[in-house]
Protein backbone atom coordinates (compact mmCIF):
# COMPACT_ATOMS: atom_id res chain seq x y z
CA UNK A 1 0.00 0.00 0.00
CA UNK A 2 2.42 2.70 1.34
CA UNK A 3 4.58 1.58 -2.62
CA UNK A 4 1.55 2.74 -4.15
CA UNK A 5 0.89 6.20 -2.68
CA UNK A 6 4.86 6.96 -3.64
CA UNK A 7 4.17 6.16 -7.21
CA UNK A 8 0.69 7.35 -7.45
CA UNK A 9 1.40 11.13 -5.77
CA UNK A 10 4.16 13.09 -6.57
CA UNK A 11 2.68 16.59 -4.98
CA UNK A 12 2.07 17.91 -1.83
CA UNK A 13 0.66 20.55 0.12
CA UNK A 14 3.59 23.21 1.53
CA UNK A 15 3.75 26.43 1.87
CA UNK A 16 5.32 29.10 0.03
CA UNK A 17 6.79 32.62 0.87
CA UNK A 18 6.12 34.83 -1.86
CA UNK A 19 7.64 37.93 -0.05
CA UNK A 20 6.55 40.12 2.55
CA UNK A 21 3.21 39.02 4.24
CA UNK A 22 2.78 37.04 1.31
CA UNK A 23 2.33 33.51 1.92
CA UNK A 24 0.81 30.79 -0.08
CA UNK A 25 -0.30 27.53 0.53
CA UNK A 26 0.47 25.32 -2.98
CA UNK A 27 1.11 21.83 -4.60
CA UNK A 28 4.80 21.39 -4.75
CA UNK A 29 6.72 18.46 -5.91
CA UNK A 30 7.48 16.11 -3.11
CA UNK A 31 11.02 16.01 -2.41
CA UNK A 32 13.13 13.02 -4.10
CA UNK A 33 15.98 12.04 -1.83
CA UNK A 34 19.06 10.26 -2.87
CA UNK A 35 21.32 8.39 -1.05
CA UNK A 36 22.00 8.80 2.94
CA UNK A 37 18.74 10.87 3.05
CA UNK A 38 15.83 10.04 4.42
CA UNK A 39 11.99 12.15 3.03
CA UNK A 40 10.01 12.68 6.86
CA UNK A 41 6.39 13.23 6.60
CA UNK A 42 6.00 16.09 8.67
CA UNK A 43 3.59 15.93 12.02
CA UNK A 44 4.26 18.95 13.95
CA UNK A 45 5.90 21.89 12.93
CA UNK A 46 6.14 25.28 15.23
CA UNK A 47 5.84 28.63 14.90
CA UNK A 48 8.65 30.30 16.18
CA UNK A 49 10.29 33.87 16.20
CA UNK A 50 12.55 33.64 13.25
CA UNK A 51 9.63 32.51 11.10
CA UNK A 52 7.95 35.68 12.12
CA UNK A 53 10.48 37.67 10.85
CA UNK A 54 11.32 36.07 7.34
CA UNK A 55 7.40 36.21 7.28
CA UNK A 56 7.19 40.18 7.90
CA UNK A 57 9.87 41.04 6.07
CA UNK A 58 10.06 38.43 2.92
CA UNK A 59 13.42 36.65 3.35
CA UNK A 60 16.19 35.92 5.32
CA UNK A 61 19.34 37.49 4.71
CA UNK A 62 21.34 34.05 5.24
CA UNK A 63 18.82 31.61 4.10
CA UNK A 64 15.73 32.60 2.11
CA UNK A 65 15.49 33.69 -0.83
CA UNK A 66 11.72 34.06 -1.72
CA UNK A 67 9.20 32.10 -3.48
CA UNK A 68 10.62 29.44 -0.67
CA UNK A 69 9.30 27.25 1.63
CA UNK A 70 10.14 27.66 5.40
CA UNK A 71 9.89 26.75 9.27
CA UNK A 72 12.23 24.76 11.07
CA UNK A 73 11.16 22.99 13.91
CA UNK A 74 9.19 19.62 13.05
CA UNK A 75 9.10 16.39 13.98
CA UNK A 76 7.35 13.42 11.88
CA UNK A 77 7.76 10.08 10.62
CA UNK A 78 10.19 8.57 8.53
CA UNK A 79 8.62 7.91 5.31
CA UNK A 80 11.59 6.70 3.03
CA UNK A 81 14.84 6.25 3.31
CA UNK A 82 18.22 6.76 0.42
CA UNK A 83 20.72 4.29 -0.23
CA UNK A 84 22.98 3.31 2.82
CA UNK A 85 20.94 4.55 5.57
CA UNK A 86 20.73 2.15 7.87
CA UNK A 87 19.65 3.85 11.36
CA UNK A 88 16.19 4.88 10.22
CA UNK A 89 13.63 3.05 8.51
CA UNK A 90 9.72 3.45 7.07
CA UNK A 91 7.41 4.55 10.36
CA UNK A 92 9.85 5.52 12.65
CA UNK A 93 9.10 8.47 14.37
CA UNK A 94 11.46 11.31 14.47
CA UNK A 95 12.51 15.02 15.50
CA UNK A 96 15.16 16.55 12.99
CA UNK A 97 17.11 19.78 14.14
CA UNK A 98 17.07 22.24 11.30
CA UNK A 99 20.96 22.29 10.49
CA UNK A 100 23.86 19.56 10.12
CA UNK A 101 27.57 20.46 10.91
CA UNK A 102 30.63 19.42 8.77
CA UNK A 103 32.16 17.28 11.24
CA UNK A 104 35.28 18.30 9.64
CA UNK A 105 36.46 21.94 10.27
CA UNK A 106 37.95 23.74 12.64
CA UNK A 107 35.32 24.64 14.61
CA UNK A 108 33.26 20.77 14.52
CA UNK A 109 36.51 19.41 15.52
CA UNK A 110 36.55 22.02 18.48
CA UNK A 111 33.08 20.70 19.27
CA UNK A 112 32.22 24.21 18.12
CA UNK A 113 29.73 22.96 15.75
CA UNK A 114 26.98 25.34 15.91
CA UNK A 115 30.41 27.82 14.14
CA UNK A 116 30.49 25.03 11.83
CA UNK A 117 31.97 26.75 8.61
CA UNK A 118 29.69 24.08 6.61
CA UNK A 119 26.58 24.28 8.57
CA UNK A 120 23.58 22.61 6.72
CA UNK A 121 20.10 24.72 7.37
CA UNK A 122 16.86 22.89 6.48
CA UNK A 123 13.88 25.08 5.77
CA UNK A 124 10.11 23.83 5.00
CA UNK A 125 8.46 22.28 7.74
CA UNK A 126 5.28 23.74 7.05
CA UNK A 127 4.47 21.52 4.34
CA UNK A 128 3.56 17.88 4.78
CA UNK A 129 7.04 16.00 3.50
CA UNK A 130 10.84 17.71 4.19
CA UNK A 131 13.98 15.89 2.87
CA UNK A 132 16.34 15.82 5.68
CA UNK A 133 20.00 15.60 4.07
CA UNK A 134 22.83 13.58 5.38
CA UNK A 135 24.51 16.12 7.78
CA UNK A 136 21.40 15.76 9.39
CA UNK A 137 20.35 12.09 9.07
CA UNK A 138 23.96 11.68 10.34
CA UNK A 139 23.98 13.56 13.69
CA UNK A 140 20.36 15.58 14.11
CA UNK A 141 18.13 12.97 13.32
CA UNK A 142 16.43 11.43 16.47
CA UNK A 143 14.21 8.91 17.33
CA UNK A 144 11.52 9.87 19.51
CA UNK A 145 10.70 8.39 22.59
CA UNK A 146 6.84 6.89 22.79
CA UNK A 147 6.04 9.06 25.40
CA UNK A 148 7.15 12.04 23.70
CA UNK A 149 4.17 13.82 21.39
CA UNK A 150 4.88 15.20 18.16
CA UNK A 151 4.25 18.90 19.16
CA UNK A 152 6.22 18.57 22.16
CA UNK A 153 9.45 17.26 20.08
CA UNK A 154 9.24 20.35 17.52
CA UNK A 155 10.56 22.05 20.27
CA UNK A 156 13.72 20.01 20.79
CA UNK A 157 15.59 23.04 18.40
CA UNK A 158 14.83 26.03 20.46
CA UNK A 159 15.30 24.36 23.27
CA UNK A 160 18.81 23.01 22.83
CA UNK A 161 19.71 26.68 21.51
CA UNK A 162 18.59 27.23 25.69
CA UNK A 163 20.39 24.51 26.97
CA UNK A 164 23.95 25.38 25.24
CA UNK A 165 23.74 29.14 26.33
CA UNK A 166 22.60 28.31 30.17
CA UNK A 167 25.69 25.91 29.99
CA UNK A 168 27.58 28.17 28.51
CA UNK A 169 26.82 31.32 30.66
CA UNK A 170 27.68 29.24 33.77
CA UNK A 171 25.01 29.11 36.03
CA UNK A 172 25.24 28.03 39.67
CA UNK A 173 22.13 26.80 41.97
CA UNK A 174 20.99 29.63 44.24
CA UNK A 175 22.72 32.54 41.71
CA UNK A 176 19.61 35.01 41.04
CA UNK A 177 19.21 35.40 37.20
CA UNK A 178 17.57 38.35 35.15
CA UNK A 179 16.13 36.87 32.03
CA UNK A 180 14.99 39.59 29.64
CA UNK A 181 12.58 38.73 27.45
CA UNK A 182 9.29 36.62 28.04
CA UNK A 183 8.30 35.36 24.07
CA UNK A 184 8.70 31.53 24.26
CA UNK A 185 12.56 31.45 24.03
CA UNK A 186 12.29 33.50 27.36
CA UNK A 187 10.14 31.25 28.93
CA UNK A 188 12.12 28.51 28.46
CA UNK A 189 15.04 29.96 30.10
CA UNK A 190 12.67 30.63 32.92
CA UNK A 191 11.78 27.03 33.22
CA UNK A 192 15.10 25.36 32.70
CA UNK A 193 16.30 28.13 35.21
CA UNK A 194 14.51 27.06 38.17
CA UNK A 195 14.79 23.63 37.35
CA UNK A 196 17.91 23.62 38.24
CA UNK A 197 17.52 26.25 41.03
CA UNK A 198 18.71 29.37 40.15
CA UNK A 199 16.29 32.16 41.61
CA UNK A 200 14.77 33.95 38.24
CA UNK A 201 13.19 38.10 37.61
CA UNK A 202 11.14 37.85 34.53
CA UNK A 203 11.29 41.11 32.63
CA UNK A 204 8.41 40.90 29.84
CA UNK A 205 6.81 44.30 28.42
CA UNK A 206 3.25 41.96 27.93
CA UNK A 207 1.03 40.89 31.17
CA UNK A 208 0.17 37.61 29.57
CA UNK A 209 3.43 37.20 29.53
CA UNK A 210 4.06 38.36 33.01
CA UNK A 211 1.33 35.83 33.72
CA UNK A 212 3.16 32.98 32.09
CA UNK A 213 6.53 33.53 33.66
CA UNK A 214 4.67 33.64 37.09
CA UNK A 215 2.85 29.90 36.33
CA UNK A 216 6.25 28.67 35.25
CA UNK A 217 8.03 29.50 38.52
CA UNK A 218 9.57 33.07 38.14
CA UNK A 219 10.40 34.48 41.07
CA UNK A 220 10.12 38.02 40.51
CA UNK A 221 8.32 39.24 37.23
CA UNK A 222 8.67 43.15 36.11
CA UNK A 223 7.28 45.11 33.48
CA UNK A 224 9.79 46.08 31.26
CA UNK A 225 7.25 49.13 30.34
CA UNK A 226 8.35 50.68 33.21
CA UNK A 227 10.41 53.88 33.11
CA UNK A 228 12.83 52.32 36.25
CA UNK A 229 13.52 48.85 35.14
CA UNK A 230 17.15 48.50 36.41
CA UNK A 231 16.05 50.37 39.72
CA UNK A 232 13.40 47.68 39.95
CA UNK A 233 15.51 44.27 39.28
CA UNK A 234 18.63 45.80 41.81
CA UNK A 235 15.19 46.47 44.43
CA UNK A 236 15.14 42.46 44.18
CA UNK A 237 18.57 42.12 44.41
CA UNK A 238 21.04 41.53 47.61
CA UNK A 239 22.02 45.18 48.63
CA UNK A 240 20.79 46.35 45.67
CA UNK A 241 23.83 44.75 44.38
CA UNK A 242 22.67 43.42 40.57
CA UNK A 243 22.01 40.60 39.14
CA UNK A 244 24.82 37.41 38.98
CA UNK A 245 23.57 36.75 35.28
CA UNK A 246 21.43 38.67 32.88
CA UNK A 247 20.54 36.55 30.00
CA UNK A 248 19.13 38.68 26.89
CA UNK A 249 16.49 37.12 25.12
CA UNK A 250 15.03 39.85 23.07
CA UNK A 251 17.55 40.97 20.09
CA UNK A 252 17.42 44.48 20.55
CA UNK A 253 19.72 47.38 21.09
CA UNK A 254 17.90 48.72 24.57
CA UNK A 255 17.50 45.78 25.62
CA UNK A 256 21.25 44.49 25.15
CA UNK A 257 22.05 47.77 26.86
CA UNK A 258 19.52 47.29 30.13
CA UNK A 259 21.37 44.04 30.21
CA UNK A 260 24.95 45.36 31.12
CA UNK A 261 23.00 48.22 33.32
CA UNK A 262 21.80 45.26 35.89
CA UNK A 263 24.18 42.77 36.14
CA UNK A 264 26.68 42.88 39.68
CA UNK A 265 30.08 43.15 39.72
CA UNK A 266 31.80 40.13 38.67
CA UNK A 267 28.99 39.25 36.61
CA UNK A 268 28.26 37.65 33.94
CA UNK A 269 25.15 38.63 30.47
CA UNK A 270 24.66 36.53 28.07
CA UNK A 271 23.27 38.56 24.69
CA UNK A 272 21.51 35.59 23.29
CA UNK A 273 18.91 37.55 21.04
CA UNK A 274 20.31 38.57 17.80
CA UNK A 275 19.54 42.14 16.56
CA UNK A 276 18.76 42.96 13.23
CA UNK A 277 22.09 42.53 11.25
CA UNK A 278 24.32 46.37 11.20
CA UNK A 279 23.17 47.15 14.68
CA UNK A 280 26.16 48.74 16.84
CA UNK A 281 25.80 49.31 20.06
CA UNK A 282 27.81 51.52 22.90
CA UNK A 283 29.60 50.16 25.77
CA UNK A 284 30.36 51.50 28.76
CA UNK A 285 34.05 51.01 29.55
CA UNK A 286 34.01 51.82 32.72
CA UNK A 287 31.95 49.82 33.48
CA UNK A 288 32.86 46.70 31.92
CA UNK A 289 36.79 47.22 32.85
CA UNK A 290 35.84 48.34 36.76
CA UNK A 291 33.51 45.74 37.53
CA UNK A 292 34.61 43.05 35.50
CA UNK A 293 31.89 42.10 33.49
CA UNK A 294 31.94 38.88 31.37
CA UNK A 295 29.89 39.75 27.94
CA UNK A 296 28.99 36.12 26.60
CA UNK A 297 26.84 35.44 23.27
CA UNK A 298 25.09 32.35 22.02
CA UNK A 299 24.76 31.23 18.67
CA UNK A 300 22.85 28.45 17.66
CA UNK A 301 22.93 24.32 18.83
CA UNK A 302 25.16 21.38 18.64
CA UNK A 303 24.79 17.70 18.48
CA UNK A 304 25.22 17.15 21.86
CA UNK A 305 22.54 19.65 22.89
CA UNK A 306 19.68 18.45 20.39
CA UNK A 307 20.38 15.30 22.53
CA UNK A 308 19.85 16.70 25.71
CA UNK A 309 16.81 19.05 24.47
CA UNK A 310 15.02 15.62 23.69
CA UNK A 311 16.67 13.98 27.04
CA UNK A 312 14.74 17.08 29.11
CA UNK A 313 11.37 16.82 27.38
CA UNK A 314 11.07 13.09 27.57
CA UNK A 315 12.06 13.44 31.56
CA UNK A 316 9.65 16.04 31.56
CA UNK A 317 11.49 18.82 32.45
CA UNK A 318 9.97 21.56 30.63
CA UNK A 319 6.15 22.38 30.83
CA UNK A 320 6.91 22.00 27.01
CA UNK A 321 2.39 22.02 26.50
CA UNK A 322 2.58 24.71 28.10
CA UNK A 323 4.61 27.02 25.40
CA UNK A 324 2.40 25.21 22.80
CA UNK A 325 -0.51 27.79 22.77
CA UNK A 326 -3.01 26.37 19.88
CA UNK A 327 -3.15 24.19 16.89
CA UNK A 328 -4.16 25.10 13.62
CA UNK A 329 -4.34 23.11 10.08
CA UNK A 330 -1.79 24.05 7.41
CA UNK A 331 -3.71 26.07 5.37
CA UNK A 332 -4.11 28.58 7.95
CA UNK A 333 -0.77 29.47 8.16
CA UNK A 334 -1.24 33.03 6.71
CA UNK A 335 -3.98 33.41 9.33
CA UNK A 336 -1.88 32.37 11.91
CA UNK A 337 1.29 34.47 10.98
CA UNK A 338 -0.56 37.62 10.80
CA UNK A 339 -2.44 36.74 14.70
CA UNK A 340 1.39 36.17 16.04
CA UNK A 341 2.39 39.79 14.54
CA UNK A 342 -0.55 41.04 16.22
CA UNK A 343 0.67 39.98 19.38
CA UNK A 344 -2.53 37.94 20.74
CA UNK A 345 -1.04 36.51 23.72
CA UNK A 346 0.37 33.16 21.71
CA UNK A 347 3.19 31.45 22.45
CA UNK A 348 3.75 28.71 19.64
CA UNK A 349 1.33 27.64 17.26
CA UNK A 350 1.74 24.20 16.47
CA UNK A 351 0.78 23.63 12.45
CA UNK A 352 -0.45 20.28 11.57
CA UNK A 353 -0.14 19.40 8.01
ZN1 LIG B 1 13.05 28.46 15.84
ZN1 LIG C 1 32.12 21.96 10.45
Amino acid sequence: MRELIKVTREKMTAAVLYGKRDVRIEQIPIPRIGAGEVLVRIKAALTCGTDLKVYRQGFHARMIVPPAVFGHELSGVVEEVGEGVESFSPGMRVVAANSGPCNKCFYCKRHLENLCENLEFINGAYAEFIKIPQSIVRQNLLILPDSVSFREAALVEPLACVLRAIENTGIEEGDTVVVIGMGPIGLMFVQVLKSMGARVVALGSRSSQLTMAEVMGADHVIDSTHSNVVEQVRKVTDGRRGADVVIEAVGSKETWQQAMSMVRRGGTINLFGGCPSGTNIMLDSTLIHYSEITIKANFHHTPRHIREALEAIHRGKLKAQSLITGEEKLTALRNVLERLLNRNGDLKIAIIP
